[in-house]
């Protein structure tokens, strides 16, 4: 959870609660002055009045970025939710050659196949990257640095790889 964006966002709705306050007190002045006895002439009022109109746009203008900072807030939370759905369908595994990846779970599958992705890439960036490959070694689409021993056939290249899913 990124609290420095609703730390933000938090500050824009308090600037802008403020703008509107200091509008309608502006409203209460105009009021308490049509109200009053004392005809000063228009002057006064009319001062007033464009304070509130200047304060007026202020305040719209503050709803109208607190609007796009909540939507964008929600939208981040969205992904982050996205995110964590999505690495819920994964569990640590153990390949033969002791490196830990993550397996798509038999039970989450929706339909996909049965694959593996970087551990790297998902702790480190929230990334959801496969790997892939056939031979010993599965290597990560997203840095080639991401690489996964799942076998150990070494220099006997005849037999078949043994990359079936252990399923
Ligand atoms: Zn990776």
């Amino acid at each position: 959870m990124d609290f420095s964006s609703i730390e933000s966002v938090l500050g824009l709705a308090s600037t802008a609660l403020g703008a509107t306050g200091k509008a309608v007190s502006t409203v209460e002045a105009v009021r308490k002055l049509l109200a009053s006895e004392k005809k000063s002439g228009n002057s006064e009022a009319q001062t007033l009045l464009n304070t509130l109109a200047t304060e007026l746009t202020a305040a719209n203008m503050m709803n109208v970025q607190l609007s796009e900072a909540i939507k964008a807030l929600s939208r981040e939370l969205k992904k982050q939710d996205d995110f964590e759905n999505e690495k819920a369908r994964y569990e640590l595994f153990q390949t033969d050659q002791h490196d830990i990846v993550f397996r798509l779970r038999g039970d989450q599958a929706n339909g996909q196949p049965m694959h593996f992705i970087c551990p790297v890439c998902l702790n480190a960036d929230r990334l959801i990257s496969f790997i892939s490959g056939e031979g010993d070694f599965k290597v990560c689409q997203k840095s080639s640095h991401h690489t996964f021993r799942f076998n150990k056939t070494g220099y006997a290249r005849a037999g078949r790889a043994s990359t079936d899913w252990a399923v």
